[in-house]
């Protein structure tokens, strides 16, 4: 029997594996994985503990084992052939599916400017090794790009006793994910743990000395990492003739255009009722989509409706979003002894939350405002910026409504 084949063994493709089972699929599951290691986290990446790069695996090989997934590790899928059926693997194997999950992630958007080779990225285990290798206290770094991931790097960096720099072509960084607010705080402690910041910059070339600015100044870096984001991981199916944009495109059903080919994780741009398609890239999307993947491959038809989510982690600061705010969307703040809370209001509703603080502290609360937005309440604006309002009661007594 072919049974459903995942290519793509990172969070997505692994988690999709293990779901099967969990719904009651008994059929073969074939997962394959370009990466020559078990699969693994690659949060802990921008994250390293102690100032060592981690592997923190996402299951063990018995555990795969026994599970009945058959994992083949370090090898690509360089062809789709949807009519056959078939997936042609780099080291010559031929493996047909009935059902097939494309959970091929994402790769890091390269520098076009003379020296972009001289960067390093920040994607896989591979990298961080290579870069944590190259810094450590008194040498100096330029970061490339202030997002999540580039911002991660600098307080991680700043910990080790890295002078960083930051160039960010907008006029701030942190501006694609995070509602201003949080944005500018987390900025501003950037500052005061002595990050250089070079805004609203872009680089003309990477050399010897460091990153040659379009303004003519030149950032003095030892080290020149990557961080400008990333482009969903699309060859195999393009190249299948699967629709194809700002990554795969899928129905509200993660279903490509293929019958029986799914897609999910950081590779899919999914349908939404409202028109278009959205692809995120966090760890919980990945898994969540995974997961309405399985249950649709074996029958239990129903469409993708998570509600986004994702974490940073910057210095001592915790950094939490759950769904999508929008610069339109009334905000209301709730202050904390160690945070501050928004939420977001669409004509009354609630449809998003944020929240910044000291480590973990406001994980509890980021949670039951998910659970809120699910529950799609109205809360009266005064109240719910009153931290003495308890969000679990609130949530009790909608659904007692
Ligand atoms: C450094 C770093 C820190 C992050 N921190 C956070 C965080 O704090 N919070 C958060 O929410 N998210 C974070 N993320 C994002 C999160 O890790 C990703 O959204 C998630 O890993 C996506 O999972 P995925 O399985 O869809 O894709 P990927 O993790 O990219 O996995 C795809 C896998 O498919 C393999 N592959 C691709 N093509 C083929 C092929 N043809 N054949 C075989 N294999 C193939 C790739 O090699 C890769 O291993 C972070 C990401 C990085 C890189």
């Amino acid at each position: 029997m072919s049974g459903i084949v995942i290519v793509g063994a990172g969070e997505c493709g692994t988690r999709a594996a293990f779901a099967l089972r969990e719904t009651g699929y008994s059929g073969s599951v074939t997962l394959v994985g370009a990466e020559p290691h078990l699969p693994y986290e690659r949060p802990p990446l921008s994250k390293p503990m102690n100032g060592t790069v981690q592997m923190k695996l996402i299951c063990a090989e018995d555990v795969l084992r026994a599970a009945g997934i058959d994992y083949i590790k370090g090898v690509s899928a360089s062809k789709l052939d949807v009519d056959a059926r078939t997936v042609l693997l780099t080291d010559g194997r031929l493996l047909p599916f009935e059902k097939l999950v494309l959970a091929t992630g994402a790769r890091p958007r390269k520098l076009g400017c003379p020296g972009a080779e001289r960067a390093l990225d920040l994607r896989t285990h591979a990298d961080a090794q290579a870069l944590f290798a190259s810094v450590g206290p008194g040498r100096s770094a330029a970061i490339i790009g202030g997002g999540l991931i580039g911002m991660e790097l600098a307080s991680v960096l700043r910990g080790k006793g890295v002078a960083v720099s930051v160039i960010e072509a907008a006029p701030k960084p942190l501006g694609r994910a995070v509602p201003p607010r949080f944005a500018a705080k987390l900025h501003a402690r950037h500052i005061a743990e002595g990050v250089d910041f070079h805004l609203d910059r872009g680089v003309s070339a990477i050399n010897d000395d460091g990153v040659l600015l379009t303004d003519g100044n030149i950032v003095r870096a030892q080290v020149v990492v990557s961080a400008i984001g990333v482009m969903p991981e699309i060859t195999l199916a393009q190249d299948a003739a699967l629709a194809t944009g700002n990554g795969i495109l899928t129905d509200t059903h993660l279903r490509t255009s293929a019958a029986d080919i799914f897609a999910a994780g950081d590779c899919a741009a999914v349908s939404q009722p409202g028109g278009g398609h959205i692809r995120f890239e966090s760890w919980r999307n990945a898994r969540t989509q995974a997961e309405t993947a399985a249950r649709n491959m074996i029958g239990s038809p129903e469409a993708f409706a998570a509600i986004p989510w994702f974490w940073s982690d910057q210095y001592d600061l915790g950094l939490q979003v759950a769904g999508l705010p929008q610069p339109e969307h009334q905000s209301v703040v709730r202050r904390y002894d160690d945070g501050e809370l928004e939420f977001y209001l669409d004509g009354g509703r609630l449809v998003a939350a944020a929240g910044l603080g000291f480590g973990n502290a406001l994980a509890k609360d980021i949670k039951l405002s998910e659970m809120l937005i699910a529950a799609g309440v109205r809360p009266d604006p005064a109240a719910l910026a009153d931290a003495n309002l308890n969000l679990k009661a609130l949530l009790k007594s909608v659904r007692a409504a």
